[in-house]
């Protein structure tokens, strides 16, 4: 459930790129539902944490300075917590060999299984202002320009209607006896990040969820990913 908060939830971060934990907290404060995970300082750490878990887990590198992971070997998908010792080796390695600062750590996080891909992004834009951005995440994103923008505030028949103009929402309708996504709850997930958008002050310069999974019917969504952007 969402709770009430304002821009007391930025004091004490600092101007510039937060890591993913930091911005997925600050979403969870506005009842955003996050993947479960555990912030770990070092490789023993990270793999005390996967077994901790259990199961298949994803691995992330975690930095400030590096916006997109995957760029630099930063996400491992499907890891037991053997392979966690190494694969945290690995990605220090191809950090170091980019000439990466040092990161703050590893994620240790839960792995999603089963949904629909989207993106959730907030903006400053020069002419039109705070804006909301929605659109088909994964391999559509990069296919197809499918999108959907609104300028802030919106109310839920805003966010109704954005999700009706994409392409996917014939996928997340179910599409050729695919299973219904939770349309619900990704509406939901719109006016969450639409009210934290309004609420987080004029500190808060960009926000994204790349990508936000939308289960079947009756399962939510989850965030995987989160960057906030704050001057
Ligand atoms: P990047 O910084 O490269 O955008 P992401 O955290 O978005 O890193 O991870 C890259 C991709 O890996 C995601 O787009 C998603 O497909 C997959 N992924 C990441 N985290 C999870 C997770 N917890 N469960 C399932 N898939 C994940
Ligand atoms: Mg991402």
């Amino acid at each position: 459930e969402a709770i009430a908060v304002d821009e007391a939830v930025l004091a004490g971060l600092p101007a510039g790129n937060l890591n993913e934990a930091e911005s997925k907290a600050i979403f969870a404060r506005f009842g955003m539902p996050v993947t479960r995970e555990h912030v770990a300082a070092d490789a023993d750490a990270a793999a005390a944490a996967a077994h901790a878990f259990g199961g298949e887990v994803v691995l992330k590198i975690l930095s400030r300075a590096i916006a997109h992971k995957s760029d630099l070997g930063g996400v491992r998908v499907g890891l037991t917590a053997e392979q966690v010792p190494d694969a945290c080796a690995t990605m220090l390695e191809t950090l170091r060999a980019a000439g990466a600062p040092t990161p703050e750590g590893f994620l240790v996080q839960e792995r999603i299984r089963g949904g629909i891909e989207m993106i959730l992004g907030f903006h400053r834009d020069p002419q039109l202002g705070p804006v909301i951005l929605l659109g088909a995440g994964g391999v559509a994103a990069e296919l197809f320009q499918d999108t959907a923008l609104r300028v802030l505030p919106i109310t839920r028949a805003d966010a109704e209607a954005m999700v009706g103009e994409l392409k996917a929402a014939r996928l997340l309708r179910g599409w050729r006896g695919g299973a219904p996504a939770d349309i619900a709850a990704l509406i939901d997930a719109v006016m969450a990040f639409a009210t934290m958008a309004g609420a987080a002050g004029e500190r808060l310069l960009e926000a994204e969820i790349n990508p936000l999974f939308v289960l079947p019917e009756g399962a939510g969504v989850r965030a995987v990913d989160g960057l906030v952007v704050l001057r």
